[in-house]
């Protein structure tokens, strides 16, 4: 694993059917995972770019993020990283909020930060300019609330945002087409989203990523991020939420959730 690399990649892995497995990568060729679903689509990056996988990092215990995580580790020798909660395991290191994760290979730190909603126990690794949050913040969207409650999402949600506006947003999947249908029904008349809609469908056409989105670019167009906007607030008072942007945020996440195409 001598083969110098200009400097740290990124890149998403496309696994299953539309999650993504970030890969980061230093010039020595040290590489991390974030939540990889199924290790083959890794076991080839690793073979094919001659990397040697160092860890894996889990944001949430969903299987379609923690799946190949304890064969990656075997045949790798790679450390897995995961958020304090038994329905996950193996993990040889257990992070909570405000840790600091210190990595030499490759090197790095990312602060962890805890942002239950879509699980109770989900985290997002800030760092290096990126943030790998899982399926809390999609670009255009945010995750289902499956175990949390709409507080804890929008608090979540409020971390998040508050990043530094180039953040690389590095989200679990690629939903941006489809979270672009939804917030165009939402905020119709914002044109920074018209256009990121129109790049999304673009480039889903021709096959590359949407992904990483910028922070910035994020709160520019994810409803999510938007409820104490001028366009939000409208929805809002045409469906009869109260102005309250709990309220209002919780109605956004329900009308998604009905939301039909
Ligand atoms: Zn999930
Ligand atoms: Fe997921």
């Amino acid at each position: 694993h001598h083969v110098l690399r200009p400097t740290m990649q990124l890149r998403p892995i496309p696994a299953l059917s539309d999650n993504y497995i970030w890969l980061l990568c230093d010039a020595q060729g040290q590489a991390l995972v974030v939540d990889p679903g199924e290790a083959e689509p890794v076991r080839r990056a690793i073979e094919r770019h001659d990397l040697a996988l160092t860890h894996i990092l889990l944001t949430h215990h969903h299987h379609d993020h923690v799946g190949g995580s304890a064969e990656l580790a075997q045949q790798f020798g790679a450390r897995i990283v995961a958020p304090a909660d038994e329905r996950i395991a193996p993990v040889h290191h257990r992070v909570r909020d405000g840790d600091v994760l210190t990595l030499e290979k490759p090197k790095c730190q990312f602060s962890v930060l805890e942002v239950p909603g879509h699980t109770l126990s989900h985290v997002a690794y800030f760092g290096a300019g990126m943030l790998f949050c899982g399926d809390t913040l999609f670009s255009l969207g945010c995750g289902r609330l499956f175990e949390g409650t709409p507080a804890q999402m929008l608090a979540s949600l409020d971390r998040l945002s508050v990043l530094p506006a180039s953040t690389k947003v590095c989200c679990g999947h690629e939903y941006t087409v489809d979270t672009a249908r939804f917030a165009l029904t939402v905020d119709p008349d914002n044109p920074a989203l018209r256009e990121r809609a129109q790049q999304a469908r673009q480039l889903r056409a021709s096959g590359p990523p949407t992904l990483p989105a910028t922070l910035a670019q994020e709160r520019d167009t994810n409803p999510f991020l938007r409820v104490d906007r001028d366009g939000i607030k409208a929805w809002g008072k045409k469906a009869g939420v109260k102005a309250d942007r709990l309220q209002l945020f919780a109605a956004l996440r329900q009308a998604k959730d009905e939301f039909r195409a």
